[in-house]
This record gives C-alpha cells, sequence and structure tokens, in this order.
C-alpha cells in the first residue's frame, strides 16, 4: 500500500501497552475484489493476549482518575487524527473489505461520530440522592466504570464497530482490548496508530490480531482481569463466547445477527420505499445486520413497487469498489458469494422467480450481481436466513396482520422497516413488531443519538446514544447512617 499519503498507519502485529508486537506466525490478509494479498499480519501470541488484559488492568485506575474532561479531550484528538487520515482510512478499508470507497468513507465518518459523541457523553454521567427514608440515613447512587473491557468485533464495518464500543468505553473510564475480524485487522491498527499520536496513555487502548479467533477469544472471555466483554458478529458465535464468559460472571453485551423485514402497506409512498431499500440494501453490497432481508409487499402496490425497484437497481454499477465509478462492490470472500447463490437456488426450487440478476452456475468470485427475486415463501431458507448479499427476496401478503405474524416469526429482533402513510396502521404495526429498532418510512436508523441493538437472539445491551455508557458501568448504592 505504497499509495497511502501515510504509509506508517499500515502496521503488521498487535498493539499492546503503546507498543507494536510481532510473531514469528503471520497471516495474509487478501483484497477481496482482487484475491490479491495486500500484506501479512503477525498472529497474536497467549503470551501477547496476557500481556494486552494484563496492561489495560494497570491502566485502567489511572485513565479512570482522569476527570471526564480529560478523557474528553483525548477523544476529541483521536476523532479528529481520524478526521485528518479519512483518505488513507477509507482506502485501507476497501482494500481489506472490499466495499466501495464512497461506503468505506461514510464509516469512517460514521464511526468517528461515535468518539465525537461519547466524548461529550463522558461528562455526563449522573448518579442520585434518594429521599431519605429515615432520619438518620441518606442513599447515593454512584456509577463507576466496570474496569477492563474485551471486544471482539466483524469485518463488515471493520471500524465503526470499533468505535462504538471503545469511544464509550473509553469514555465512561474503562480501558480496553479488542480482537478485530481476521480478514480486516489493517483498519483496526490504523486506529491504535490514531489512537497513540492523540496521547491515549499506554494500556488504554489495546488491539490482539490473529487467525486463532477460537484462542484468542477464551482468553478474552474467561480471564479474571476481564470485567465485561462485548462483541458484534453472528449469533452462533455469540452464544458461545457468553457461555465462554459465564464462569467468570462478567459483564456482557451482544450484537448479532439479524433478519430484517420491510413491510411496504398499499398507501405507501412507493417511491420513498424504493430508494430506502435500495440505499440500505446496497450498502455495503448487502453485508450489514439491519440490510432488509425480506421484503414485505402489500398485494395492491406490489407489482408498481417491482416495476420501480428492478428499473432502478438496472441503473446501479457493481465493479471494484476502488473504482470511483462503482455503485456497489464485491462479497468479503468467494464463499460468502457461493453463500448467497445456494439461498438464492433454493428460492428458486422453492418457486421463486428471477427478476433481474442471478447465476446460472456457482461463483468463481466473491462478486454476485444484483439479484431480485419474486414469488418467495415463508419457509424458504431465504427467508429464514441472513443473506448477506445484494438479493431482494419478495413475499407479497395480502392481510397486514398475515406480514407482521410473518415479520416476527424468526429468532432474530434487530432492524425491522415499516412504510405506509396511515398513522393508524403505523402505530399498530410499530408497537407489534418484536424488534429492537424500527425504521418508520425511513432505513437509515443508525446514528449516535440513537440506541442500538437487539432482542432475542439479536442480542442484548445498547449501543450509542445517552443509553451507551451504561453497557461500560456499574452502579454502586451508598447509604450513610448518621
Ligand atoms: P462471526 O463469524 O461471528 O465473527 C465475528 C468475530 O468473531 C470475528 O472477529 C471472528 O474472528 C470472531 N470469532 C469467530 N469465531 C470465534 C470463536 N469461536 N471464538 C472467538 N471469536 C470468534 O461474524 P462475521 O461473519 O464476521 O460477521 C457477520 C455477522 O455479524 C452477521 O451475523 C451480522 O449480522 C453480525 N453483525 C451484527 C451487528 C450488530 O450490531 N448487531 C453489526 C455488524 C455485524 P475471525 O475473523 O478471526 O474468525
Amino acid at each position: 500500500m505504497k499509495d497511502l499519503k501515510n504509509t506508517e498507519l499500515l502496521k503488521h502485529g498487535s498493539f499492546i501497552n503503546g507498543q507494536w508486537q510481532t510473531s514469528d506466525d503471520c497471516f495474509p490478509v487478501v483484497n477481496p475484489a482482487t484475491n490479491e494479498v495486500i500484506s501479512k499480519v503477525a498472529e497474536a501470541t497467549a503470551s501477547q493476549v496476557e500481556q494486552a488484559i494484563t496492561a489495560a488492568n494497570t491502566a485502567q485506575p489511572l485513565w479512570q482518575e482522569k476527570t471526564s474532561y480529560e478523557r474528553a479531550a483525548k477523544l476529541q484528538r483521536w476523532a479528529a487524527l481520524i478526521n485528518e487520515h479519512k483518505d488513507d482510512l477509507a482506502l485501507i478499508m476497501t482494500r481489506e473489505q472490499g466495499k466501495t470507497l464512497a461506503d468505506a468513507g461514510g464509516e469512517i465518518a460514521y464511526g468517528k461520530s461515535f468518539i465525537d459523541w461519547f466524548a461529550e457523553e463522558a461528562k455526563r454521567v449522573y448518579g442520585d440522592t434518594i429521599s431519605k427514608h429515615a432520619d438518620n440515613k441518606m442513599i447515593s447512587v454512584i456509577k463507576q466504570p466496570v474496569g477492563v473491557v474485551a471486544a471482539i468485533t466483524p469485518w463488515n464495518f471493520p471500524t465503526a464497530m470499533i468505535t462504538r464500543k471503545a469511544a464509550a468505553a473509553l469514555a465512561a473510564g474503562c480501558t480496553i482490548v479488542i480482537k478485530p475480524a481476521s480478514e480486516t485487522p489493517y483498519s483496526a491498527l490504523a486506529l491504535a496508530v490514531l489512537a497513540k499520536q492523540a496521547g491515549i496513555p499506554d494500556g488504554v487502548f489495546n488491539i490482539v490480531v490473529g487467525k486463532d479467533s477460537r484462542s484468542i477469544g477464551e482468553q478474552l472471555t474467561q480471564h479474571p482481569l476481564v470485567k465485561k466483554f462485548t462483541f458484534t458478529g453472528s449469533t452462533k458465535v455469540g452464544k458461545l463466547l457468553n457461555k465462554q464468559c459465564a464462569e467468570s460472571i462478567k459483564k456482557v453485551s451482544l450484537e448479532l445477527g439479524g433478519n430484517a423485514p420491510f413491510i411496504v402497506y398499499d398507501d405507501a409512498d412507493i417511491s420513498l420505499a424504493v430508494k430506502a431499500l435500495v440505499d440500505a440494501k446496497l450498502r455495503n453490497c448487502g453485508q450489514t445486520c439491519i440490510s432488509p432481508n425480506r421484503i414485505y409487499l402489500h398485494r395492491p402496490i406490489a407489482d408498481a413497487f417491482k416495476k420501480q425497484l428492478v428499473a432502478s437497481l438496472e441503473k446501479v454499477t457493481q465493479g471494484n469498489g476502488e473504482a470511483a465509478e462503482s455503485d456497489v462492490a464485491c462479497l468479503i470472500h468467494q464463499e460468502a458469494a457461493e453463500n448467497v447463490h445456494k439461498l438464492v437456488e433454493s428460492a428458486k426450487a422453492d418457486g421463486g422467480k428471477i427478476l433481474i440478476g442471478g447465476l446460472s452456475q456457482s461463483p468463481d468470485s466473491s462478486f454476485f450481481p444484483l439479484t431480485v427475486i419474486d414469488n418467495v415463501t415463508h419457509s424458504s431458507d431465504i427467508t429464514l436466513c441472513e443473506i448477506f448479499g445484494p438479493v431482494f427476496s419478495l413475499i407479497t401478503f395480502d392481510e397486514p396482520e398475515q406480514a407482521i405474524e410473518q415479520a416476527n416469526d424468526t429468532e432474530f429482533g434487530l432492524a425491522s422497516y415499516v412504510f405506509s402513510q396511515n398513522i393508524n396502521r403505523l402505530q399498530q404495526t410499530t408497537t407489534a413488531l418484536d424488534y429492537g429498532m424500527i425504521g418508520v418510512n425511513d432505513t437509515a436508523i443508525s446514528h449516535p443519538i440513537a440506541p442500538f441493538g437487539g432482542i432475542k437472539h439479536s442480542g442484548f445491551g445498547k449501543e450509542g446514544s445517552k443509553y451507551g455508557l451504561d453497557d461500560y458501568l456499574i452502579i454502586k448504592a451508598i447509604t450513610y447512617g448518621f
């Protein structure tokens, strides 16, 4: 990556206690658009992971002692540096993750916005004084940092899934050890370069990289010095890690998979709904946890909606994320494209009809074409699973109750969307939908001011918003007798 403006951003080993560490065992990081090896990163050893946890534990009381204004100032400097290097950070992300440069630039700004937000929230950690219950007593409630935090993050948002956790943890007075996905370590390591430059003290922000996620995960979830564990990734791995945390009774938060329904009623603004759907679905080529996964169309508007959707997709250009003309790029690897192909094939076998896209044979690269499949059934695999690709899966319904029932008939409960101009219908639908987040006539639902998180098998805990610090704080009740 000699074309970076600042080649110092590219690091090849773990960042522990403010130092860069290497090891004998290296793994390649691959550009998913071209299959070229970008470079190699050193696998963190067990002793390096131990060092990171110990360093975070040593640094934590000193970081906690700083005033909220001092912590905020460091976070603000970090955010400013991220902004200064946004072009390089976006290029690194596009090369290792595959998303378009526009998407990557958007993610850098989005990731930074959580640091901006939590730098301010650091100053707003309030306790309570409870009205007296006896003449000689008083109770006060204070909030304190939980301690050392360990985090494991996914490849689909290699920067933002880190800053959304780390900014809240650091603002609260915690220190953190993060293991990013092995597909996208460079974005994480670049954040560490800038954290150091921002003056965030050694040991406060640590990154351990490795392909042996199982072993690193066991250390992070089982270590007694780690007081809080936070994970973003698949439900399958989240369940396993939650179990691993049980023995040491850690505070846990889990941001897991989704299977978002997108309901369009007959009174919806169809152009608005189509645009919102395409924007949400094409972001990161459909590889987002809040991506609309099942599109329920009310029969009276179904044909008009399909026509507009197909016309809109015909204008989209797909290609290497680095090319300026690419509106949408590739998936994280060929295996991901093969999985999407299998889901489309099974939907076809269940009676689904391709309106645009699809492949006649299994993909031979990480690219999967924009695909609309109509006449999908509720029991088809494509309805039950998270597609994680640029496939629009359409189901037509007659009665609103039927759409709501089918929308809720899943183990997931992350995001959902509903489009209508009828306030009563919207009120009834939003009350009935079992989801942590609902977009009404809108799909841009993620913002630092809004609580992000799911229910059911999509996890628990909230990231961002005024609630986001709570996951990194403990509540202490102090009863004074006098
Ligand atoms: P994943 O396979 O669960 O991996 C996520 C992270 O867990 C990676 O860092 C991975 O490391 C690590 N990991 C995998 N197996 C592990 C194990 N046995 N022990 C410890 N760590 C382990 O998920 P993914 O495929 O990367 O991400 C896609 C999933 O994330 C989707 O389901 C998506 O919906 C979900 N997601 C949810 C949110 C949300 O906020 N709710 C946001 C983004 C993504 P390696 O890469 O090294 O294997």
